[in-house]
C-alpha cells in the first residue's frame, strides 16, 4: 500500500468505529501502523542495496559470524531496554553492514523505532555541502534527524581520513547522542587490536592503520563507552592466521 492508496476500511482517516456494547468507539485502523512503518522505513535512509538485509538472510560461515548474529538478535529482543550500541569491527565483506541494517529494519518493523542509516563519508559530505552558498539545506536540516533518531547506524567509520574539522564534527554528533542516551551502531574496516602490523596487513590489507589512526583517540574512547565490540572475521581467517605464523 502506498500513501496514495486509500484504505477502504477507514477511507484514509486512520480511524474505524467499532461497536462496544451498543455505542460506537473509535479505534486505530490496521492501516495506521502499516503507514507508520512505511514512513519509518522511508526516513531510515537505507541504501537500496541493503534494503532486503534481514537477520534471517545473514549467512554465518564461522564462529565470529554466529556470535555476531546472536548478539544482534539479543539486541533486538532487549530493545528499548538496551543501553549500549554495537561496534562491528572486521574486514570488508564479512557482513557487518548487513547485520547493522537488519537490526534497524527489525526495530522499525517490530518496535516502531525511529532509525536512520548513514555512511560515514556520506554524512560528512552532506554536512559539508550545506556550507556552500547555494545549498538549499542547512546544517541543522542534515543533523536534526541524526541527533533525534532513536537508533543511528554509522557505516564505515573512519573510511574518510580524519581532518581536525571531520574529527570535531563527528565527535560533536556522537557526543550529543551519548549525552542523550541514544543508541548508535557502528561498522568499521579498521582493526582495533593489539596485533602487530604484519598480521593486521594480512587480515585487513590497510597498511597497518588502526581505528585510532583514522578517528583519533578521543572519539574512539567515547565510542567504546557507548558500544559493545563485535569482532567479525572473514572465512579465510584461519588460513591467514596459519600463514602468518609460518612466516617466522
Ligand atoms: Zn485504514
Amino acid at each position: 500500500m502506498t500513501a496514495l492508496d486509500m484504505c477502504t476500511k477507514c477511507q484514509g482517516t486512520g480511524w474505524v468505529l467499532e461497536d462496544a456494547g451498543g455505542s460506537p468507539v473509535a479505534k486505530r485502523c490496521v492501516c495506521f501502523s502499516t503507514r507508520r512503518q512505511q514512513a519509518l522505513v522511508e526516513q531510515a535512509n537505507i541504501p537500496r542495496r541493503y534494503v532486503s538485509c534481514r537477520l534471517d538472510t545473514f549467512e554465518a560461515h564461522n564462529d565470529s559470524h554466529k556470535d555476531a548474529l546472536k548478539i544482534s538478535r539479543q539486541f533486538i529482543k532487549n530493545y528499548p531496554a538496551q543501553d549500549i550500541g554495537l561496534l562491528f569491527i572486521g574486514p570488508c565483506g564479512v557482513g557487518k553492514t548487513h547485520l547493522a541494517v537488519a537490526i534497524i529494519q527489525e526495530l522499525i518493523l517490530k518496535k516502531g523505532a525511529n532509525c536512520i542509516f548513514y555512511d560515514f563519508r556520506e554524512l560528512i559530505r552532506e554536512i559539508q555541502s550545506t556550507f556552500t552558498s547555494d545549498s538549499v539545506l542547512s546544517e541543522s536540516d542534515v543533523l536534526t534527524p541524526v541527533f533525534q533518531a532513536e537508533v543511528l547506524v554509522l557505516d564505515e567509520l573512519g573510511a574518510k581520513r580524519t581532518t581536525a574539522w571531520v574529527e570535531e564534527t563527528i565527535f560533536y554528533i556522537i557526543n550529543h547522542r551519548y549525552n542523550h542516551k541514544k543508541i548508535t551502531l557502528f561498522t568499521t574496516n579498521y582493526p582495533d587490536t593489539e596485533n602487530d602490523e604484519d598480521t593486521r596487513d594480512a587480515f585487513y590489507k590497510r597498511g597497518g592503520e588502526t581505528l585510532i589512526d583514522r578517528i583519533g583517540v578521543r572519539l574512539r574512547s567515547r565510542i567504546y563507552e557507548m558500544c559493545k565490540v563485535v569482532e567479525m572475521w572473514g572465512d579465510d581467517y584461519r588460513k591467514m592466521a596459519k600463514q602468518a605464523s609460518y612466516r617466522f
